[in-house]
């Protein structure tokens, strides 16, 4: 844990979240400024600052939690597809400096493109 991790600090339960899913590896939880209802992070509970710096094993519990989430975030808020992206680096974008993956719920006819939002 990085002490002066925001994202630590939820996953250490100092800071509250809406706690969407949470195992050994990885956890995810409700963005607290939404680009569309259920967006949702998913991050791995050690701290790593960008993929590249993230073990092969964590990454792929990362996917796997990935793989799974995504479905069923666009179950729960009954959306039609769903943007799944990382801004990878503070050039690219990442505010916070714990790897996270971004599931954007979107629906039919809802217009934009979150990636260029969420990339700032
Ligand atoms: P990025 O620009 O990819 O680093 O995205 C960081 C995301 O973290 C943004 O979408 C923020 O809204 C979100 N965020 C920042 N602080 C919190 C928090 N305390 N709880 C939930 N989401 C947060």
């Amino acid at each position: 844990m990085a002490n002066d991790c925001i994202f630590c600090q939820i996953v250490a339960g100092d800071i509250p979240s809406k706690t969407v899913y949470e195992d050994d590896a990885v956890f995810a939880f409700l963005d607290v400024n939404p680009l569309a209802p259920g967006h949702t992070l998913v991050i791995p509970k050690n701290h790593h600052e960008t993929l590249s710096d993230v073990p092969e094993d964590t990454a792929s519990e990362l996917f796997s939690a990935l793989h799974r989430l995504t479905p069923a975030v666009e179950d729960a808020v009954d959306a039609d597809a769903s943007n799944v992206a990382f801004n990878n680096g503070e050039a690219a974008g990442q505010e916070v400096p714990h790897v996270h993956a971004h599931i954007i719920p979107r629906f039919d006819g809802d217009g934009g493109n979150p990636i260029h939002a969420i990339a700032g």
